[in-house]
């Protein structure tokens, strides 16, 4: 995984760099420790708050034997870290982000307070959920289609997914959402904006033309759907993916439009909301008791 934390205490994963690694723990005890003339690098799970173990940390130029880039990341380890943390197997073989379920299905957990989180994060930070559906599929999904999504979450009872968790509920909320219909849409900024215009304009039946997707010919009934699919767990790495696909159809015949390969992020969810609850901190304390001020707005 690529986040960490240095206590116990705090749920709120820090993405894991060298620069932050190092800010964070100031390069001390119980973080940085020499065993056996080795020095090992430590910090905290922010789910499970067993410890991890950071690799490459020094050394992300590293080469493995096929001259792949050895990325820095964080791994579980299976033993207490003196001072930081004690190993505790309940808590990994629970851990969303070191032992994450796989997506898709139906099987339901049946935690309250599990529910309760995912339910408030969606009832309360509506927003942010929203604007990371629509950067992590590029697709600026309009606001009835944002409001049949939240339908099909609550009629299907999402929140007692198993594989849904704070830290991935974005992915995990459009994967339960089957296709998407995404005829007449915009699209929104992500990295592969125009790689997913010229699969528009490259498919058999629609093109992105005026800003939106819309058919090729007027005539016909054609349809154009976005779902996500193929969840991937890389525990080497402790890292997910998932494919985000585009398919065309005209009378029965399917066509695919575009297929992307992304990284599940588990950091920027949840520590936006994060930020929202911090920033509407600071207008909690307007008072509108004035009664020529209440009259104004
Ligand atoms: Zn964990």
């Amino acid at each position: 995984m690529d986040l960490f934390q240095i206590n116990q205490q705090d749920d709120r994963p820090i993405e894991l760099t060298v620069k932050n690694y190092e800010y964070n723990t100031r390069k001390t005890n119980p973080f940085y420790v020499e065993v056996n003339k080795e020095m090992k690098y430590y910090a905290v799970c922010p789910a499970c708050k067993n410890p991890i173990i950071i690799v490459n940390l020094y050394v992300d130029k590293t080469l493995d034997e096929n001259k792949n880039k050895m990325p820095i990341h964080a791994k579980h380890c299976k033993y207490s870290v003196t001072n930081l943390a004690e190993y505790s197997q309940e808590a990994y073989d629970e851990c969303p982000l070191g032992n994450p379920s796989k997506f898709g299905g139906s099987s339901k957990h049946r935690s309250k307070n599990k529910r309760n989180e995912i339910v408030t994060l969606i009832k309360y930070y509506p927003v942010v959920l929203y604007n990371e559906i629509r950067s992590i599929t590029g697709i600026d999904f309009s606001e009835n289609t944002f409001s049949s999504m939240i339908s099909t979450f609550i009629k299907a009872e999402g929140y007692y997914y198993k594989y849904i968790n704070k830290y991935n509920l974005p992915y995990g909320f459009l994967n339960m959402q089957k296709s998407i219909r995404i005829y007449n849409n915009k699209l929104y900024y992500s990295p592969f904006k125009s790689e997913m215009i010229n699969s528009i304009n490259n498919s058999e039946f629609f093109q992105y033309k005026n800003y939106k997707i819309t058919p090729k010919l007027k005539d016909g009934f054609y349809e154009i759907e976005l779902y996500l699919a193929n969840h991937k767990i890389d525990s080497e790495y402790e890292s997910e993916t998932i494919d985000i696909i585009i398919v065309e159809k005209l009378n029965g015949k399917t066509n695919e439009v575009f297929n992307k390969t992304v990284k599940i992020d588990v950091e920027k969810y949840i520590n936006t909301v994060d930020k929202q609850r911090r920033i509407n901190g600071i207008t909690e304390a307007i008072k509108l008791d004035d009664e020529s001020f209440a009259s104004k707005v």
